[in-house]
């Protein structure tokens, strides 16, 4: 495969992630105190850097699993299917579950995936996305903790790839094709 050279201009550097989630999770904390057990739902592959810093950072006792959803573009867009590539391994009824996902961008893969939770009968359902992209909508979901808005850009780092590079940069950066 030919690569079309590219740069990755820096839009959010790692130290105002860190603040952020800091802030992030004094919210959550809050609102999860009387929690017995928060089951923490991260969705691969693009959350798995992102949960790492939320959970360290989460002063809750919390549990860790792992969901992976992947959505197929069809002639009409805003149609896309979502299907379950690897579902949870734990049960989430009468459970307290926060969804941990990397961007909301059309909003078709948490919408959906929030939907599915939701019908295994959790006894409270938050979800929160690193990066939001309002502009690109095309779904009415809110996340109900957002990180950064970010303008419509394709970004990686910090868990998120562009073709499964980048992923470990530790800055979430913009794509710019040179
Ligand atoms: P949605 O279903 O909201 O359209 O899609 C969300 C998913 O699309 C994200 O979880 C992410 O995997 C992918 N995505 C959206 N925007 C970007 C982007 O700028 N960069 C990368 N690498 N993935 C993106
Ligand atoms: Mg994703
Ligand atoms: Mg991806």
């Amino acid at each position: 495969m030919t690569e079309r050279p590219y740069v990755i201009d820096e839009l959010i550097s790692a130290k105002a992630i860190a603040a952020r989630i800091e802030a992030l999770c004094r919210e959550i904390a809050t609102e999860f105190r009387d929690t017995d057990k928060l089951v923490v739902v991260g969705l691969l592959r693009g959350s798995f850097v992102f949960i790492a810093d939320l959970v360290r950072e989460l002063d809750l006792p919390i549990e860790v699993d792992f969901l992976e959803a992947s959505s197929y573009g069809d002639a009409t867009e805003s149609s896309r299917e979502v299907r379950i590539l690897k579902d949870l391994r734990g049960a989430i009824e009468g459970r307290d579950v926060l969804v941990v996902e990397d961007i909301v961008d059309t909003g078709h893969t948490l919408n959906h995936v929030t939907q599915l939770l939701h019908s295994r009968k959790p006894a409270r359902l938050k979800s929160i996305a690193l990066l939001d992209k309002p502009s690109r909508r095309e779904v009415d979901f809110r996340a109900d903790w957002i990180g950064f808005e970010i303008p419509d850009e394709f970004v990686v780092g910090y868990g998120i790839d562009f073709a499964q590079r980048n992923r470990n940069l530790p800055f979430i950066g913009a794509v710019r094709f040179t």
